[in-house]
C-alpha cells in the first residue's frame, strides 16, 4: 500500500483503538523501513535490515512496532498486521501458533483484554 498521510493518520488511529482494548500503552510506530533504519540501533537490534522482509515486527522490549506499510497489500492485511503486533505486545510471552492466532481472530472481531500483569507484580496481601 502506498503511505500517504491520510493512510498514516488511519494506521495511527486503528493503533490506539486496539491499544485501548488490549490495555496496552501505544507503541510507537515505524512505518516505512527508513524509518526502522533511522530509529536507534539499540532499539531496533535484531530486525534492523532485515525488517523489510515482513509485513510487521515487534520490538517488545522498546514498546516500538514497526508496520511495513509498502509490503501490505490491502485494508484486510494491514488491520491484520496492526492486531498482530498488538497482541505480541499484550501477550509478551506467547509465540506463534494457535493460541496466538485465535487472540488475532478474536482481536479483529473487538474484543477486549484486561490488563497484563507480570507475576512479580501480583500483590499478595
Ligand atoms: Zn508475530
Amino acid at each position: 500500500m502506498k503511505l500517504d498521510p491520510e493512510l498514516r493518520l488511519q494506521i495511527l488511529e486503528k493503533s490506539g483503538i486496539y491499544s485501548n482494548r488490549f490495555s496496552i500503552s501505544e507503541p510507537t510506530l515505524l512505518l516505512t523501513t527508513k524509518e526502522v533504519l533511522d530509529a536507534p540501533k539499540e532499539m531496533t537490534e535484531g530486525r534492523r535490515t532485515s525488517a523489510y522482509k515482513y509485513y510487521g515486527v515487534s520490538y517488545l522490549q522498546h514498546n516500538l512496532v514497526f508496520i511495513n506499510v509498502r509490503k501490505i497489500p490491502d485494508e484486510k492485511t494491514l488491520a491484520n498486521t496492526i492486531v498482530h503486533e498488538l497482541i505480541h505486545m499484550r501477550f509478551p510471552y506467547l509465540s506463534h501458533g494457535k493460541r496466538f492466532n485465535k487472540l488475532v481472530r478474536q482481536g479483529l472481531r473487538g474484543k477486549s483484554f484486561l490488563p497484563y500483569r507480570k507475576r512479580s507484580e501480583t500483590l499478595v496481601i
